[in-house]
């Protein structure tokens, strides 16, 4: 498909205390990784910005009427920025596409609905909380309430940026916080105008404030500004252990979701077509750039080489293509930067004794753009270095095993702990594997099945804290603890 013809150029600025601001002294282009193009600019935020925004929560929590408001008032506002979302998806699916090089039949099939889904479930779910009481002690009653903790600090990154950022800003706003949102700033197109259906919607103004820039400008100002009350991050490991210390020094909560190297065990009995299509979605939808991606894959030595002839020929025939085509499954790698190091992995496998079974380059036939083919390779061990480090791109490694000990042992060896995978048909053997991987989330015969409910987060380097509907309660509200003498 030809590439469609350019929106407008963006010009993106802070909307702070309900309105945009004129925007700091740089400027940062955002590109376009399909075709190069600069497709708008940020105006970066910087220190003293940051403190408007972080004032305007301020007050906006302190004196405003937000944390105030009758729970079913709250619940009203956040519906209808869910149905402003919804309505608004065509325009935000382009932009979505635009800036992260992500196929726009998943930004629109699934991202977009996912935004707009976090309201209405963070709304569903404030309106169920109830706090507990306790009459053990004769004499007196106790009972526990939650109240919104203050000014949430949000930092998001460029992989889902409106699906991950909403679902901080959705949760953090139904539990009657406000929120500085700093979101990546190779993504920052949509976020402009979700701030404005949010204020048509009727948040008052200040609940929702938006900064943007680069991490160690933006990012660090926010998460080490006095006025916030705690901070939500996701991102990668390295950003996250400095977020972390940080947010330690203040005594300030903090969650962090970051990186992850998820393995995917492929037993002998498992159905294979199953297996097959699961786990190439595990390992690259969203371009692989996703912390969840089973980027692993063991497979049980009885089914490796027909699970490996069936996997490259399903690589070798995904569709790469522009983001904007309805039938593309791979786009272009979000930056070129991040481009060069995926690939740089290529040549580092071989040296390190892995093979590559398919992909490792340039996709031919586009002029411009970070396009690559998906890779394939396959290791000796788990000791390589594509088994250990997180390359967060089209980059799957095949390995092999004999029992289901090998295959958790070789789960487990990993920095991370974010996502397991099985694939069985024997119940027993699936549950007994799932409980012995060291990782917050396991699917067992379905790929990237997330459940708002539960809660959602890594162990080991993958994270701190989780997210989802009593998870986000515990960050966003603190308990408070009343005892009464009858
Ligand atoms: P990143 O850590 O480079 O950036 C994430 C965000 O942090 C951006 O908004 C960035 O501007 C900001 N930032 C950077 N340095 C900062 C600093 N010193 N202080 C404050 N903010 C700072 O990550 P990325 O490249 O945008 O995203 C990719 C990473 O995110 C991968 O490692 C991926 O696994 C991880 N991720 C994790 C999850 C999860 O739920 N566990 C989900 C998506 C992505």
């Amino acid at each position: 498909m030809n590439a469609p013809a350019p929106l407008s150029f963006h010009a993106v600025r802070s909307w702070i205390g309900g309105a945009p601001v004129a925007g700091g002294a740089d400027v940062i282009p955002v590109i376009d990784p399909a075709s190069g193009d600069t497709v708008g600019e940020l105006f970066e935020a910087d220190a003293a910005e940051v403190d408007a925004a972080v004032q305007a929560a301020r007050r906006a929590f302190d004196d405003g009427p937000w944390p105030r408001l009758p729970v079913p008032e709250r619940q009203r506002i956040l519906r209808a920025i869910a149905d402003a979302i919804d309505a608004n998806t065509e325009e935000l699916a382009r932009l979505e596409t635009l800036h992260t090089g992500m196929p726009i039949s998943q930004i629109k099939g699934m991202h977009i609905p996912r935004a707009a889904l976090n309201f209405r479930f963070f709304a569903e779910y404030v309106g169920q909380m109830a706090g507990t009481s306790h009459t053990d002690v004769p004499g007196v009653i106790t009972y526990v309430t939650r109240q919104p903790i203050g000014v949430a600090a949000l930092v998001a990154p460029w992989n889902v940026p409106l699906g991950l950022g909403m679902m901080k800003t959705a949760a953090a706003l139904a539990f009657g916080c406000t929120v500085v949102l700093k979101p990546s700033e190779m993504t920052p197109l949509t976020f402009p105008i979700v701030a404005r259906l949010m204020r048509k919607a009727g948040l008052p103004d200040g609940a929702f404030n938006l900064v943007n820039g680069r991490g160690h400008v933006t990012g660090k100002a926010l998460t080490e500004h006095p006025g916030i009350d705690c901070i939500s991050f996701t991102g990668g490991t390295e950003t996250g252990r400095a977020i972390g210390m940080a947010a330690a020094k203040a005594i300030k909560p903090a969650t962090m979701e970051l990186g992850g190297k998820s393995a995917n065990i492929v037993f002998a009995d498992a159905d294979l077509d199953k297996a097959v299509e699961g786990s190439l979605l595990a390992a690259f939808a969203g371009n692989g750039q996703q912390c969840l991606a089973g980027s692993r894959i063991l497979l049980q030595r009885e089914i490796a080489d027909a699970f490996t002839e069936r996997f490259v020929a399903r690589v070798k025939a995904l569709k790469i293509g522009h983001p904007m085509a309805p039938d593309t499954f791979l786009g272009p790698i979000q930056n070129a930067g991040h481009m060069g190091r995926i690939l740089s992995f290529v040549e580092r496998a071989k040296a390190d004794g892995c093979e590559i079974l398919t992909g490792g380059g340039r996709a031919p036939g586009f002029a411009t753009g970070n396009y690559i083919e998906p890779i394939l390779a396959r290791a000796p061990d788990n000791g390589r270095i594509i088994c250990q480090e997180e390359i967060f791109g089209p980059f799957a490694t095949l390995m092999t095993f004999d029992t289901g000990e090998d295959a958790v042992r070789m789960a487990n060896d990993s920095a991370f702990g974010l996502v397991g995978y099985v694939w069985s048909q024997d119940i027993s053997k699936a549950l007994s594997t799932a409980q012995a991987l060291q990782t917050g989330v396991v699917w067992v015969n379905t790929p990237m099945t997330r459940e708002l409910r539960a809660p959602f987060g890594g162990w080991k380097e993958s994270g701190v804290g989780r997210e989802g509907g009593a998870s986000c309660a515990a960050l966003y509200t603190q308990e408070k603890t009343v005892t009464i003498r009858l």
